[in-house]
C-alpha cells in the first residue's frame, strides 16, 4: 500500500474539546504515522485532498443487533440462521458506508448458531465488507423477562441454544457457553424491555445473586459485561453487581447516576430507541414509519415522561457516555449518525456526544488502537462536509471513510 496523505480543512482527534483547524494525516500500511499541521510526504505517496471537510476518527457504536430487523420481532421462528446472516452482512455493510470503522453487537438473534461471530470471522477474512466488530454473544435473559418468547427453546433446537437462565447455577452455564462460542462481551437483560411483547420494562428480572453470579462467571474470564436494563432499581442492582455498561438505562435516577460516575460505570443511552419513540408515540404517521409493534406503542405512551426525564438526568450529569444506536430493532435505512441528533436534541453536549462514538466508545471497549486520531493508532478516519460542532447533522454526511488505510468510501461513492 503506498502512504497517503490527508489534507483536512479541519481535524478533531476524538477527544479534544474542539477541533483543531487545517492538519495532514500521514497514513503508513494500516496506522496514521503523522499528524501535523504539515507532515513529510514520502515519494510517491497518494494526496487526498479533504480541505473543505472536517475530519474525524471513525466512529464506533457500541450497541447494534446485526441478525434483528424490526419485521422479525412478531415471527421470529419463521427466519432462518442463513437469512439472519443475509440480514447480518448487509447490515455491516451499511454501517462501513454511514462512517462506522467499528461496531459492538449486543445480542446475536440467531439462537440457532452464532452467526454475529460468523459475520466477524467472515469481515475478518475479507469475505464481506464492515467494521471492526465486538461480539457480545447472545442475551441472556430470565423466563418471563425480556425476549422471553424469543429466547425460548424452539422445538427442535439444542439445549446449549436457549438463553433464557434462572438462579446462579444455571447463569453460569450460560454464560460460560457464550464464551466458549466467541463472546467477548457477555450481555444480559436486568429488566424488561419495549421491543417484546409480555415484560416491562420496570420489572427487575433478576435478584441481586443471580447478577452477582453473572458478573463475576464473566469476570472470571476476562470478558466485560453489558446489560439490558430500563428501571432505576435493576440499574442500580446491575451497577452493585459489577457490569462495565449500562445499555439504554433510559429511566435512570440522579441517585443511580452519581453511583455510576463513583465506580466509572458506562451508559450506552441509545437514544433513538428511547426518546425518539417516546415523542413519536401521539403521532399516527410517524409512528408508522417506525414499523414497530403496537405493545411498543402502549408502552412507550405510558413511560414517555419517564423517558424523557431519565435524558434530562443523563444530560445533566457527568457519567461516562459511550455511544450506541440499537440498530436492528429499528431498520438499518435510518443512519446509525442520526443518533447524534437524538442526543443534542437532549441536551448532551456536541462534543460529548462526538466523544461517545469515538474516544469514549474506544475507552469503553477496552481498545487502545482505535477511536482517536493519533501517531501509531488504526486509520479508520471519516470526513464529512461541515462542522459537527456547529451543525450536528452533517454527522449523517459521512462521504469519505477510510477503515485501516484502506479507502472505502470517496466523494460519497463506495470504493471497489
Ligand atoms: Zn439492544
Amino acid at each position: 500500500m503506498k502512504p497517503i496523505v490527508i489534507r483536512a480543512g479541519n481535524v478533531w482527534d476524538g477527544i479534544s474539546e474542539k477541533p483543531a483547524g487545517p492538519q495532514e494525516i500521514l497514513i503508513t500500511g494500516e496506522t496514521i504515522a503523522e499528524i501535523e499541521k504539515t507532515v513529510n510526504i514520502p515519494d510517491g505517496a497518494k494526496i487526498l485532498d479533504l480541505s473543505g471537510h472536517t475530519v474525524t476518527p471513525g466512529f464506533i457504536d457500541c450497541h447494534v443487533h446485526l441478525t434483528l430487523r424490526p419485521e422479525l420481532l412478531g415471527s421470529f421462528w419463521s427466519y432462518s440462521p442463513s437469512y439472519k446472516a443475509l440480514l447480518g452482512a448487509e447490515a455491516l455493510r451499511t454501517l462501513l458506508m454511514n462512517g462506522f470503522t467499528t461496531v459492538r453487537d449486543c445480542g446475536d438473534m440467531d439462537l440457532h448458531g452464532f452467526t454475529v461471530r460468523d459475520l466477524k470471522l467472515a469481515s475478518e477474512r475479507g469475505i464481506i465488507p464492515g467494521p471492526r466488530l465486538v461480539c457480545s454473544g447472545h442475551m441472556i435473559s430470565s423466563r418471563g423477562g425480556h425476549m422471553n418468547a424469543m429466547l425460548s427453546l424452539a422445538p427442535d433446537s439444542h439445549p446449549w441454544e436457549n438463553c433464557l437462565a434462572d438462579g446462579t447455577d444455571e447463569i453460569r452455564r450460560v454464560v460460560r457457553n457464550e464464551i466458549k462460542h466467541g463472546a467477548e462481551w457477555v450481555k444480559y437483560a436486568a429488566s424488561g424491555g419495549f421491543s417484546t411483547a409480555g415484560d416491562d420494562p420496570l420489572q427487575v428480572t433478576y435478584t441481586q445473586e443471580e447478577m452477582n453470579a453473572l458478573v463475576a462467571a464473566a469476570r472470571d474470564f476476562n470478558r466485560p459485561v453489558a446489560v439490558h436494563v430500563l428501571g432505576d432499581e435493576a440499574i442500580r442492582r446491575s451497577v452493585l453487581a459489577g457490569v462495565r455498561s449500562i445499555e439504554h438505562g433510559s429511566m435512570v435516577s440522579k441517585e443511580t447516576l452519581g453511583l455510576m460516575e463513583k465506580q466509572g460505570v458506562y451508559i450506552v443511552p441509545t437514544q433513538l430507541m428511547a426518546t425518539r419513540p417516546a415523542r413519536m408515540a401521539d403521532d399516527d404517521a410517524c409512528w408508522a414509519s417506525l414499523n414497530a409493534p403496537a405493545h411498543m406503542r402502549i408502552k412507550m405512551r405510558k413511560y414517555r415522561d419517564g423517558l424523557l426525564d431519565g435524558a434530562k438526568n443523563i444530560a445533566t450529569s457527568t457519567v461516562k457516555i459511550a455511544f450506541g444506536t440499537d440498530l436492528g430493532i429499528f431498520s438499518y435505512r435510518t443512519n446509525g449518525a442520526s443518533e447524534f441528533h437524538e442526543m443534542v436534541t437532549n441536551g448532551i453536549a456536541p462534543a460529548r456526544a462526538l466523544r461517545a462514538a469515538t474516544g469514549v466508545a474506544a475507552e469503553l471497549l477496552q481498545r487502545d488502537d482505535i477511536g482517536v486520531l493519533a501517531p501509531g493508532r488504526c486509520a479508520d478516519i471519516v470526513a464529512m462536509p461541515g462542522n459537527p460542532f456547529r451543525e450536528i447533522t452533517v454527522t449523517e454526511k459521512a462521504d469519505f471513510v477510510m477503515k485501516g488505510g484502506m479507502v472505502i468510501k470517496q466523494d460519497g461513492i463506495p470504493v471497489p
